[in-house]
């Protein structure tokens, strides 16, 4: 029984085993070779090869021992690196004979792929390696070494770090214990330890050959890792391109493990992702858009992706849709995050200059952009809307719901149609973006964020913005509810709580009670004052980047909307005295 439809299955026999080789796609396209890891068979990337095979030849094969591929005789000695390597060349000679082919690795699958990068009989075989939560046992003990060699405090503390995840490497050296345990107990909650703390979804996986491979693999560790440790090669440089894809959330691996990886590696690209160690099931639609990249880059002579901005690891050839984006905030986040090389969707009730940010955004490094004519207050324009971005570029990664207006005026001067209208667009443009792409996000179950610009008028009363500070302080709430309720999604909400922003905000506000040339007046005032404070608005781009990288909850933005925050919480009383001044006039 395989999960992996419509795979055709071959076997090869190479060093006394026989290795079960699945093949996916069209022969003829580049050749996409899947490496799994421990206690896994080769259907754990089922999610990822079924994507990435309407691009690629995708080809899995059972490491000895495991799934379906016999294992050695006897045990000990059958699963050192040299053997590994000659299964894979017996690999790729059977599906790939006159082409290098692209080779993917996950956790062991990724540890046994840095070998074969790194030794000279594979070269001209291997054309890029992306490999994911398993390092190159060399040059895991050279960073071991360096740390015992020449400790300063934060070494010392990265090797505890390290050592402290690493415990279940030593159980794996006691003798038959671990075979017993898998065999028994371990074999039968594995299932659910991995459901429960790694999120990895119940279904198929993992299969039926569990207990052996497990049972099998500790060998992996057994025949590899003290050898190695003790005596890492010097000479482990790798030969071809590295994709190192590094989820930040892994209980087994540090990522300060990766730090000096360049100097094994001269052709680098880094990405990361909030998840934990089994990513092939948990993130696969990320994965195959990385794999994909790198892949097409190397095929066409390049060696690095493209973007290579402050946070291009975490945000390259990811989807993010901005709303608002065609002025002020809107826009400089959504080029912050095409610098970042993400692709990029600008949402504006204004044509051309959504327009325009899409060209800036592609000439700023995103991968793709598009503009959509969309008012954020109109609930089925936005459905509309959500159904075309699914249909034509799939489940958004990042959302931010920027759009907003401004309106002034005391409580009694604000008519019924103009609460209507600022609650419409500030609130209730938030609501439908949550709604419609969130809900798409949660369906998908594989992570995203959602960002929700608010503002310090959230938490900041004053009678000058009875209308808008509530407006705000409705988003702030509702951010804080629905992280709450995404959390166990994996998908992040943050609000962001601005001050003075310069933008054009202050030419468009409103203000209520007054006649037009007054407006004209109040308008060009404020535009002055906003100016005179200078923030401008890329500043605040960088933070909305930076709270999602970190997942924070509600970042004030500005010295006066941090100054502001604190005030709230030590002494609200001193605001409210504040908030009973009159805007000067
Ligand atoms: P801006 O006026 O420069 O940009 C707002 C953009 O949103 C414009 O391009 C506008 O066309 C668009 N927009 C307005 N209503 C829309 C709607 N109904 N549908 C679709 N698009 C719409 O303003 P900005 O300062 O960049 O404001 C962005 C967000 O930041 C707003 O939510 C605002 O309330 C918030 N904010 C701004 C400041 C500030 O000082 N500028 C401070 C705190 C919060």
């Amino acid at each position: 029984m395989t999960m992996l439809t419509g795979a055709r299955e071959r076997w090869v026999r190479t060093g006394g085993v026989e290795l079960c080789v699945a093949e996916l796609g069209d022969p003829r396209r580049p050749t996409v070779l899947l490496v799994h890891g421990y206690p896994d068979s080769k259907e754990v990337w089922s999610e990822v090869a079924a994507r990435l095979a309407d691009r690629f030849h995708v080809v899995l094969y059972d490491v000895r021992g495991h799934g379906r591929s016999t294992a050695p005789q006897p045990l000990r000695g059958g699963f050192t690196l040299e053997k590994l390597t000659d299964d894979f060349l017996a690999v790729a000679d059977l599906v790939s004979p006159d082409r290098p082919v692209h080779l993917v690795g996950h956790d062991w699958g990724s540890v046994q792929a840095w070998e074969f990068v790194t030794v000279e009989r594979t070269e001209g075989r291997i054309a890029s390696f992306t490999s994911m939560s398993g390092p190159s046992l060399d040059h895991f003990g050279h960073w071991i070494n360096k740390r015992l060699t020449s400790p300063t405090p934060r070494r010392v503390g990265q090797l505890l770090g390290q050592g402290a995840r690493s415990w279940y490497v030593y159980l794996l050296q006691l003798p038959v214990l671990p075979e017993l345990a898998w065999r028994g107990p371990l074999g039968r909650l594995w299932p659910r330890i991995l459901e429960r703390a790694e999120k990895v979804p119940a279904g198929d996986y993992p299969t039926a050959s569990l207990r052996s491979d497990a049972a099998h693999g500790a060998w992996l560790y057994r025949d590899n890792v003290r050898p190695r440790l003790r005596r890492p090669r010097t000479d482990a440089h790798a030969h071809v391109p590295v994709q190192l894809i590094t989820p930040l959330g892994d209980a087994y691996l540090s990522e300060k493990l990766y730090d000096e990886l360049e100097q094994w590696v001269p052709r680098l690209t880094r990405r990361t992702l909030p998840a934990g160690h089994w990513i092939p099931r948990t993130r696969p639609e990320q994965l195959c858009t990385w794999i994909s990249d790198f892949v097409s880059c190397v095929e066409n002579g390049r060696t690095e992706v493209a973007a290579t901005g402050r946070h291009a690891d975490r945000f390259g050839g990811q989807l993010v849709l901005v709303t608002g984006a065609g002025s002020g905030i809107g826009r400089a986040t959504a080029l912050a995050f095409a610098e970042a090389g993400a692709r990029v969707i600008a949402v504006d009730r204004d044509a051309e200059s959504a327009a325009r940010t899409a060209q800036l955004a592609l000439r700023s490094g995103a991968p793709g952009a598009w503009a959509e004519t969309v008012d954020v207050s109109d609930a089925q324009a936005m459905e509309k809307l959500a159904d075309k971005v699914a249909a034509e570029h799939g489940v958004v990664d990042v959302l931010v719901n920027n759009a907003g207006i401004g309106l002034s005026g005391s409580f009694f001067d604000t008519t019924p149609e103009e609460w209507h209208k600022v609650i419409d667009v500030n609130l209730m443009g938030v609501v439908h973006g949550c709604r419609l792409f969130g809900k798409r996000m949660a369906e998908r179950g594989q992570g995203g964020h959602i960002v929700n610009v608010a503002s310090a008028a959230a938490y900041l009363p004053t009678r000058a913005l009875p209308a808008y500070g509530t407006s705000k302080a409705a988003v702030l709430m509702l951010s804080e509810c629905l992280r709450a309720e995404l959390a166990g999604k994996n998908i992040g909400v943050t609000a962001i709580c601005p001050g003075f922003v310069n933008t054009n905000i202050t030419a468009t506000a409103r203000f209520a009670g007054v006649g037009p040339e007054e407006e004209k007046r109040l308008q060009k005032r404020a535009a002055r004052l906003y100016g005179m404070r200078n923030y401008p608005p890329e500043k605040v781009a960088r933070a909305i980047l930076k709270a999602v990288e970190r997942n924070d909850a509600v970042v004030p933005v500005s010295v006066e909307a941090r100054g502001a925050r604190l005030i709230s919480r030590l002494s609200p009383g001193l605001l409210r005295s504040i908030a009973r001044l009159r805007p000067p006039v």
